[in-house]
């Protein structure tokens, strides 16, 4: 005897199971449609099907006759709710003519086999969603209290992976706030550093679409498609053959979309990217929980007039680099930056135009300064920079640009005219000779303000130590 089983996802028939010569074929033999009766589609029969003489008959490719030694043939076909399974064959070696009591008992026999069959494929996915669901009950509940964005996308990652066996590896898309592109910011099982730039992931990739459509998308086989857009110059992607993809949706926008990987085709069945679907709820809440977090931590050290940052931000990220230039025994200069006379200013231009004054120089600063500098508005018309590695002759220069450039730029009031020309003074202090602190070194720099003030304005002022 022999079951064959139809095998959705491979869209195959298996051979699955043999009794006696056949045992050692079993394993070899490859069923195509039409080698057998019921192997043909669509299937419409549901009676068993009796060959008496199989050499004889269309029903059974002679190639398939030789292998198993058939001279009669019982075939019943095995379904579930109108749902073919597969087929027992019982097969005779000798020419046999079956009777109508063989036939009952082959109906019953098949009954049998279908039952049991059903019972142990529901124990294997009841067995196997058990599994899923406690791993991901537990990455979800981990996942809401990560709210460092980069080490959340690994984890969301690590979670889908575990959940769902089939996959063999990760990648999480998303759309990029300022250019909309869509860019693979985790990345789990690659190897190739290359997959973090990746420039395929566009909008025409897979990944692409789903984001496009808001859609999910369960792919059998990668390579089908003639412009399969895993040609690229990175192995690991090529080798990709099925994936399941579900997009991260908040609301009417998609941030991205979490893909799953197999170097197999038909990997992924329907019921794995429903469980990737419901998943990737969870991860867009916990995703946009830590996005939230971060935009509320930035908002708290920076200025919203200039967008520098501001009292805080430039104290707390400023003793980090003190400190770093006590451990690797470095300078750095603090720089104060005040604007000359700015009440008048306000006085003869009114607040708001004092503003656009305020983010207008800030706007020069940060041309004038590289990007290591750290550059805060301490408040009102007080600017301070914090130039690492930089010694005072070196920031003097630099502080001259700023100085002059400042004094050049035309600010528009739009009600009188092109102002006066805006100028400030500045102070600096250097860490060591100044001060061991970043706090004494502002006090300090407060005094080369203070000359630069007495002396004229606009002009750089330094207290020797
Ligand atoms: P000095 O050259 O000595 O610095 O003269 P000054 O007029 O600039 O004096 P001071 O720096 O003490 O004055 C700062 C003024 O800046 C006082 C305040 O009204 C104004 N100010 C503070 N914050 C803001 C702000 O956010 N917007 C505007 N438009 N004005 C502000
Ligand atoms: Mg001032």
């Amino acid at each position: 005897s022999l079951i064959v089983l139809w095998d959705e996802r491979l869209q195959q028939h298996i051979p699955i199971a043999a009794s006696g010569l056949l045992h050692q074929v079993t394993r070899m033999l490859q069923v195509e449609t039409g080698d057998l009766p019921f192997t043909n589609q669509p299937i419409s029969i549901e009676q068993p099907i009796t060959i008496e003489d199989a050499a004889a008959s269309p029903l059974i490719s002679p190639e398939i006759s030789a292998t198993l030694d058939c001279s009669s043939l019982l075939a019943l076909p095995l379904t579930e709710n109108d749902h073919f399974l597969g087929t027992a064959f019982l097969i005779y070696h000798n020419r046999k003519v079956f009777s109508e009591h063989d036939r009952t008992l082959g109906k019953q026999a098949a009954s049998l086999i279908r039952l049991s069959i059903a019972r142990l494929r529901a124990f294997k996915a009841s067995e196997g969603m058990t599994k899923e669901l406690s791993a991901l009950q537990i990455a979800t509940a981990a996942l809401l209290n990560t709210l460092d964005l980069e080490s959340l996308l690994g984890q969301i990652l690590d979670a889908a992976i575990s959940a769902i066996p089939s996959a063999e590896k990760g990648r999480l898309h998303l759309v990029a706030r300022e250019t909309g592109q869509l860019q693979i910011r985790a990345a789990l099982g690659y190897t190739d550093p290359r997959i973090h730039t990746f420039r395929g992931a566009d909008l025409t990739s897979i990944p692409g679409q789903v984001v496009q459509n808001s859609e999910p998308m369960l792919i059998n086989d990668v390579h089908a498609d003639p412009n399969s857009p895993y040609k690229n110059d990175i192995p690991e992607m090529r080798a990709i053959e099925s994936m399941i993809v579900a997009p991260l949706i908040l609301g009417d926008q998609t941030l991205g979309a979490i893909s799953l990987d197999a170097y197999t085709r038909y990997a992924f069945s329907q019921s794995d990217l429903n469980l990737l679907v419901s998943f990737a709820t969870t991860a867009t809440a916990a995703i946009q929980n830590a996005q939230l977090h971060t935009e509320v931590q930035k908002q708290a050290i920076t200025d919203p007039l200039t967008g520098l940052y501001n009292r805080r931000g430039f104290f707390e990220l400023g003793r980090r680099e003190v400190e770093r230039a006590r451990r690797f025994d470095r300078t750095l200069t603090v720089m104060i930056i005040d604007i000359d006379l700015f009440k008048d200013i306000n006085d003869q231009h009114g607040h708001l135009f004092g503003d656009t004054v305020i983010s207008g120089i800030a706007s020069q600063f940060l041309r004038d300064l590289r990007q290591i500098d750290l550059i805060g508005r301490y408040g009102g018309d007080e600017f301070t920079v914090l130039f690492p590695d930089t010694t005072i002759e070196e920031a003097r220069s630099i502080a001259e640009k700023i100085r002059i450039d400042v004094e050049g730029l035309d600010i528009l009031d739009s009600f009188n005219g092109p102002i006066k020309k805006v100028t400030t003074s500045q102070g600096l202090a250097s860490y060591p000779e100044n001060s061991r602190t970043l706090d004494i070194l502002k006090e300090h720099a407060d005094q080369g303000l203070y000359l630069a003030k007495e002396e004229g304005r606009n002009r750089v002022g330094i207290v020797k130590a």
